[in-house]
């Protein structure tokens, strides 16, 4: 995205670093994300956008869709691979292969919609994984869980009024892209928290909001939009959460995916700009995710 942007290379560095150093690095497989391919991404974006973002890749130097989101020579690359990881990720968990996935990617990918890049997202990541789990495997409910701390607007560009497809969020309001206030669809769980607000007011909308929504619909697979920028020392936003308050949503989830799920889930990194605060939370996110 160019020097001295938030979203950057060190950022996957950091959650490696911090998963060694936890221990619990010895308990994961990796596995090299492939390259979505053309006819994935167009399950989520148009045609005309699939070719759109091929044209502004740049031979050299960054061409900006907007001040915030650039393309690099490699961008297109990795945001293809990026797409594929919620593939591979998707065809993993669907056929038993493992019960829980991480997608360690950027871009990110909640920002985009079917038609417009944004908000340092290109492809919408969760979104293709989510389509894959729908076309490919004859999965008929999925929910897709967003803490990111800014709104997934591009996944309800997306799945709004798809009733295969329950989203549940919570994020900073106001704050970029200051949307997801509206009730759009049945489908759309969201729920704007105030900035400063901290673990009480997020453990509360999961209790009262996410969970119920989430009992009702009995996903057969569980995604997570995990953006670690609502952690207190997260520069880019306001809320207070603390990796405690990460391994206890995870764990809620976990559970829920037991009841309904077979214990399915496929999680996926979205924002996190402090390098530490950002480790420290996927480290937790994760243990939990191996149980
Ligand atoms: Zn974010």
């Amino acid at each position: 995205m160019g020097p001295y942007h938030p979203e950057c290379p060190d950022r996957l560095n950091a959650i490696g670093d911090r998963l060694i150093s936890a221990g619990l690095d010895a308990y994961l497989r990796h596995y090299t994300a492939p390259m979505a391919t053309h006819a994935q991404l167009a399950r989520v974006h148009g045609r005309e956008y699939l070719a759109t973002i091929e044209a502004a890749s740049p031979a050299s130097g960054l061409h900006y869709i907007d001040p915030d989101t650039a393309l690099c020579p490699h961008s297109l690359d990795a945001a293809r691979h990026a797409a594929g990881a919620l593939v591979l990720a998707t065809d993993l968990v669907a056929r038993g292969e493992c019960m829980t996935a991480f997608c360690a990617v950027r871009p990110p990918g909640h920002h985009a919609e079917r038609n417009r890049a944004m908000g340092f997202c290109l492809f919408n990541n969760v979104a293709v994984g989510a389509m894959h789990a729908l076309s490919a495997h004859g999965i008929k409910r999925v929910a897709i869980i967003d803490f990111d701390v800014h709104h997934g607007n591009g996944t309800e560009d997306v799945f709004a009024g798809d009733s295969r497809v329950l989203m549940v969020s919570t994020f900073q309001h106001p704050l970029y892209p200051y949307s997801g206030t509206d009730n759009v669809a049945a489908n759309m769980v969201n729920i704007p928290l105030a900035a400063g607000s901290g673990s009480h007011a997020f453990r509360t909308a999961v209790r009262e909001h996410w969970l119920p929504a989430l009992e009702a619909q009995q996903p057969e697979i569980l995604y997570v939009s995990a953006g670690f920028d609502a952690h207190r020392e997260d520069p880019l936003a306001g809320l207070k959460l603390t990796e405690a308050d990460y391994a206890w949503v995870t764990r809620e989830l976990v559970a829920v995916a037991d009841r309904h799920a077979r214990g399915r889930i496929v999680s996926t990194l979205e924002g996190g700009y402090s390098l530490s605060a950002l480790g420290r939370s996927v480290t937790e996110h994760i243990r939990e995710l191996l149980g």
